[in-house]
């Protein structure tokens, strides 16, 4: 053995060494290695087949490990090395009994080690997880592996040989892949679902005829649920070619230029069978254009926007007929404006012509009653008493009209100073007196004037037109007179608290009578210009209806005002606030 090794050309597996022989790890670890302490004894004992089956595995760039003899002695390759990691098992594996080294995976290799070597089928296996601690960690490996029986030089099976292929990346790869396909059929299916859901409607049309390849609910919705997939337009939808979309679309897709309409009108049956109504439509024509630049079909999307289109012509409308309310109220005020100062106008020159010939009346009813043009009868001198108070009466009323149209024409001037009260009533009085003692209606004046006002009594005095406090006194007195029943009472009173809430710088001066009342439901009416409550009163009393407006008027044009409390068959009381001096 000795000599033929020495001849031996390098690498003749037939020399102890030779099977050895060549470049790598392996081949140096199995030099090196002292084989004669393993079952398989010194390397010039093995038998030829060992021998061949060495040489095969250690020059194999394929993974390959071989178990031989009863200790299932191992050798493998540099082309396994790799799977073994960089600290670990390497080198020590080598020519080591495979029971002791794989303790632990021995469970799942051992069965089929045996099933091998008693003579049993080759296992295969692919893509198995066989995680091995490597380059200092327990790796995930993937292995597709077969362990097959090697035959003894005497036809025995002698080892068993595992060709292997780790396949980690390529299942990572598949695995990457299968994930990536999952991820991609999610995406596809949530982008299916919010392209089915979505608020805006989408159609896709195939070929020159428009065949409708896909549409979403809203689509659906639209279009009345006709049956569209697989239909050209102009069928499934006999209106849109009435209406001219068809030619829309045909020329989209010769032009490929997209069409994006506003708020367009489309009249289309809402459910099938119905009277076509108009929608109004946000929409967009959009070539859908293939990888080799030819237009196969045109992607329809939009937004039915007719309730918006609704309001706003809802709203555009009303804004329309309010702008006319407007005008039309203002050209009303513009109208009354006029009218009014037509009436001011008009009755202004009225009262004046009218007074004209009334002062000459009085004037000439004096003439006769002094006795100018000759001896008066009793008879003659009574009637001439009834023509003057006629006169009065009548100047009377067209001073009331006079000054109403003067302050709704603004053109009254106040000369505000302090007036003692009392002084206003006193003058007054006397020209209310004949009626007030026809009557036998009782005057009482509760009022101080700064002359008689007692020590710690506040005088009666306020900031004030004498004239115009006259002209309202005397309008609440004659009005007390008038409308309280012989017998009654009249007192004026002075408070500087109405109802104990009041600022201390306002003086109120109540007129009370006991007359017929106000009804509730007119206390705010009579302070209207021409308001008469008692018609059949005015008529046995005279009047216009002018002095409580008038009055009011002057309170507030002196920064006060004039209000009444009344209760009907008890009496009424006029309360004129001014400002305390
Ligand atoms: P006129 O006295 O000329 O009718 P006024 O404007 O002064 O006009 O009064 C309007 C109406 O208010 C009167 O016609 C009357 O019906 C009612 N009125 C005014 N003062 C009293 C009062 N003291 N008692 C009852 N009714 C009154």
């Amino acid at each position: 053995m000795a000599r033929r090794a020495d001849n031996a050309p390098q690498g003749d597996i037939s020399a102890g060494d030779g099977i050895f022989a060549g470049p790598g790890e392996m081949r140096a670890l199995c030099r090196a290695f002292d084989w004669s302490t393993t079952a398989l004894g010194p390397v010039e004992s093995w038998p030829l087949s060992l021998r061949t089956i060495a040489r095969v595995v250690l020059d194999s760039p394929t993974p390959m490990f071989l178990w031989w003899g009863p200790e299932l002695t191992q050798i493998y390759n540099d082309a396994y090395r790799p799977s073994l990691g960089a600290s670990g098992r390497h080198p020590q594996a080598l020519g080591m009994r495979g029971r002791e080294c794989w303790t632990d995976i021995w469970n799942a290799i051992g069965p089929q080690i045996e099933q091998v070597m008693s003579g049993g089928p080759p296992t295969w296996h692919e893509d198995q997880y066989l995680p091995i601690e490597r380059n200092g960690r327990l790796e995930d490996v993937w292995w597709t592996y077969s362990y097959s029986a090697v035959r003894a030089d005497d036809g025995s099976i002698g080892g068993t040989l595992v060709v292997c292929q780790e396949t980690t990346s390529r299942v990572r790869a598949e695995r990457e892949r299968a994930r990536l396909l999952h991820a991609l059929d999610l995406e596809r299916t949530r982008l299916a679902t919010v392209f089915q859901q979505a608020p805006a409607f989408l159609a896709v049309l195939r070929g020159e005829n428009h065949v409708f390849e896909l549409a979403n609910d809203s689509y659906y919705q639209l279009v009345g649920h006709r049956e569209l997939v697989g239909r050209p337009i102009a069928e499934a939808l006999p209106e849109a070619r009435d209406q001219g979309f068809l030619e829309l679309l045909d020329q989209v897709l010769s032009t490929g230029e997209a069409f994006v309409g506003r708020e367009v009108s489309v009249r289309l049956a809402r459910t099938p069978g119905d009277a076509p109504e108009e929608r109004f439509l946000d929409f967009i024509y959009q070539a859908l254009v293939e990888a080799d630049g030819t237009r196969s079909g045109i992607a329809a999307h939009g937004y039915d926007v007719t309730e918006q289109v609704s309001a706003r012509r809802e709203v555009e409308r009303l804004l329309h007929e309010s702008e006319r309310a407007r005008a039309d109220a203002e050209h009303a005020r513009a109208a009354a404006v006029q009218a009014d100062l037509a009436k001011s106008q008009f009755l202004a020159n009225m009262s004046h012509e009218l007074r004209t010939p009334l002062n000459a009346i009085q004037g000439y009813v004096q003439l006769i009653d002094l006795g100018i043009h000759g001896a008066v009868t009793d008879a003659q001198r009574e009637t001439l008493a009834r023509i003057d108070r006629a006169q009065r009466h009548l100047l009377g009323l067209v001073n009331d009209v006079l000054n109403f149209t003067r302050m709704g024409a603004g053109r009254v001037e106040y000369d505000v100073q302090v007036v003692d009260v009392a002084d206003v009533i006193a003058d007054v009085l006397p020209l209310v007196e004949p009626q007030l003692a026809q009557k036998r209606i009782d005057v009482e004046v509760r009022l101080s004037t700064a002359r008689t006002a007692d020590v710690g009594e506040p005088a009666a005095r306020v900031w004030a037109d004498y004239e115009k406090l006259g002209q309202i006194f005397l309008n609440l007195l004659s009005n007390a007179t008038k409308f309280t029943p012989p017998g009654g009472r009249i007192v004026v009173s002075f408070t500087t608290r109405e109802d104990g809430s009041a600022p201390p710088d306002v003086a109120y001066f109540r007129v009370a009578d006991t007359g017929i009342g106000i009804p509730r439901d007119r206390l705010d009416a009579i302070f209207e210009p021409f308001v008469q409550v008692r018609t059949d009163y005015a008529r046995s009393t005279g009047g216009t209806g002018l002095g409580l407006a008038i009055s009011r008027d002057l309170a507030r044009g002196m920064g006060g005002d004039l209000r009444v409390r009344s209760e009907e068959g008890k009496g009424s009381t006029f309360t004129v606030a001014l400002r305390r001096a």
